[in-house]
């Protein structure tokens, strides 16, 4: 059997041992039927299996220990295929249930959202961490051994404790609101919501965690913070009603959807991350009611898909309040207090003034299925750009990995603007393809095979041209308007 540690250059890009997907790649039928054929397919098996249990913190800490930091898989990024794997079989349920299914334009930008933050992770290099390892290496009380499976279980419990405080306090800081508010942006409720994240989620919550630097070593702290955030995206669903005693302990869909709802019994609640008890003992739990429909989204939603404008916009709101203010007691209150606060009112806003959201309708453009298609097959094209940035961004200057992340960055932006149909789409989309094809002629890429840079070149000018041509027919049709 290939080892994957053969495969794999850096540990921090690869874990140890590779997803199965990823195996399957490089391993053809022919190895599987050999000699060795039944124990790469068993192995192959298992190693699918401990992938799925990853995402419901169902992991042996002998198998997730590390001594150094720097030798943690990245978990998060690594699950990508089974976060599509799950998404594919919810949606298959969804259709059974003859219930809707994902819309793709919603699912995209959720997509497009983790992307973006997977793109911060490039630029930042866990930066946001640094203070967590300083105050370790100098002032830790304890040294608890770092293959011990007590350290495992106190890192568990210590890292969804302090993230308990995090997501509460992302909802009662407004500015902490301005970056938090994107993971609850969406209308609907399904697995891609999950992975609908800020990019700068990490920066928001790093300060929370470092009374855990006291005693938990920065590889454990590493460790359960992915396993934490991974535990996250499969209570995105409503293909799961109720899980019976488990409600009790842990979070669920059940308790998460009350989180999602605008609806006013829903507003600040549910915040825990794997357990729900901290809810219940620190009193913000609320449980799902059958009478009353939960309505998705923000309370003042953003008719959008652009995922840019869907991560910045709030931070321009918080700007203006803090400048409307006539007092400094008041601008740091329009800061750091919740976001229904006002002038003579409570740290959090009074409950009469919350604005009472009922059902309502979606935020949806319809747009031809050629386009649908289109968008989905530059999206996946995207996806498989950001793959081969992140398999090698350590070997690239700083520069050069800010140079593609713009372009990655400008490019989902786009496809957001596309599913919009916004007039300047188009043509955003003609410079944006000619940018591609400039860059294939003109630059270097060692790991790309040529044929796959001329299957790219050749697609992004047939895409070019075609948008070019839209475009001018879209300006045609301005200036016969205005002949008129
Ligand atoms: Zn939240
Ligand atoms: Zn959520």
């Amino acid at each position: 059997m290939a080892s994957t540690k053969v495969m794999c250059n850096n540990s921090n890009q690869c874990e140890n041992i590779t997803s199965v997907f990823v195996n399957l790649a490089h391993n053809n039928f022919t190895n599987m039927t050999g000699e060795n054929g039944p124990d790469l397919v068993s192995s192959l098996l298992v190693e699918f299996i401990k992938g799925i249990g990853r995402l419901f913190y169902i992991v042996k800490p002998s198998e997730s220990s590390y001594e150094n930091d720097k030798d943690v898989p990245n978990y998060f990024y690594n699950s990508w295929p089974y976060f599509l794997l799950f998404m594919i079989i919810e949606n298959i349920l969804l259709w059974i249930e003859r219930k809707p299914t994902a819309r793709l334009n919603d699912s995209i930008t959720s997509l497009a959202h983790g992307l973006f933050q997977q793109c911060g992770k490039l630029l930042f290099r866990s930066s946001e961490s640094y203070l967590y390892f300083y105050i370790y290496n100098r002032f830790r009380l304890l040294d608890l051994p770092w293959d011990s499976p007590i350290t495992w279980y106190l890192a568990a419990i210590g890292v969804d404790f302090c993230y308990y405080w995090v997501h509460r306090a992302c909802h009662e800081v407004h500015i902490l609101w301005a970056q938090h508010q994107v993971h609850h942006s969406s209308e609907d409720y399904n697995l891609a919501v999950g992975l609908r994240q800020s990019v700068l989620q990490g920066w928001c919550g790093f300060a929370f965690y470092l009374p855990l630097a006291l005693i938990i070593p920065p590889s454990q702290f590493v460790t359960h913070q992915y396993f934490n955030l991974l535990y996250q995206f499969w209570i995105h669903t409503e293909t799961v009603k109720t899980l019976g005693p488990l409600e009790w302990i842990f979070n669920t869909p059940n308790h998460h959807r009350v989180h999602h709802g605008s609806n006013i019994y829903c507003l600040d609640t549910n915040y825990g991350g794997v357990l729900i008890i901290w809810d219940r003992i620190f009193g913000t739990f609320a449980a799902e009611r059958e009478d009353e429909e939960i309505v998705y989204g923000l309370v003042y939603n953003q008719p959008s898909f652009n995922p840019l404008h869907l991560q910045i916009f709030y931070t321009r709101y918080v700007m203006e309040k803090f400048q409307t203010m006539n007092s400094w007691k008041h601008k740091l209150a329009a800061i750091f207090y919740g976001p229904s606060w006002q002038p003579g009112k409570p740290r959090l806003g009074l409950e009469e003034d919350k604005v009472k959201v009922t059902k309502r309708e979606k935020f949806n453009v319809k747009i031809p299925l050629w386009c649908n298609i289109y968008l989905l097959i530059h999206f996946a094209v995207m996806v498989y750009g950001f793959h081969q940035l992140a398999s090698i961004h350590l070997s690239l200057s700083p520069m050069t990995v800010l140079t593609f992340v713009i372009y990655i960055i400008a490019s989902l932006t786009n496809i957001g603007l596309l599913f919009e149909n916004h007039k300047f789409a188009p043509i955003y989309e003609v410079l944006r393809c000619m940018i591609l094809v400039t860059a294939v002629q003109r630059m270097k890429f060692p790991d790309i095979d040529g044929s796959t840079l001329i299957v790219a070149e050749v697609f992004f000018l047939i895409s070019g041209v075609f948008w070019f041509l839209k475009s001018i027919r879209i300006l045609d049709i301005t200036s016969t308007t205005k002949k008129e």
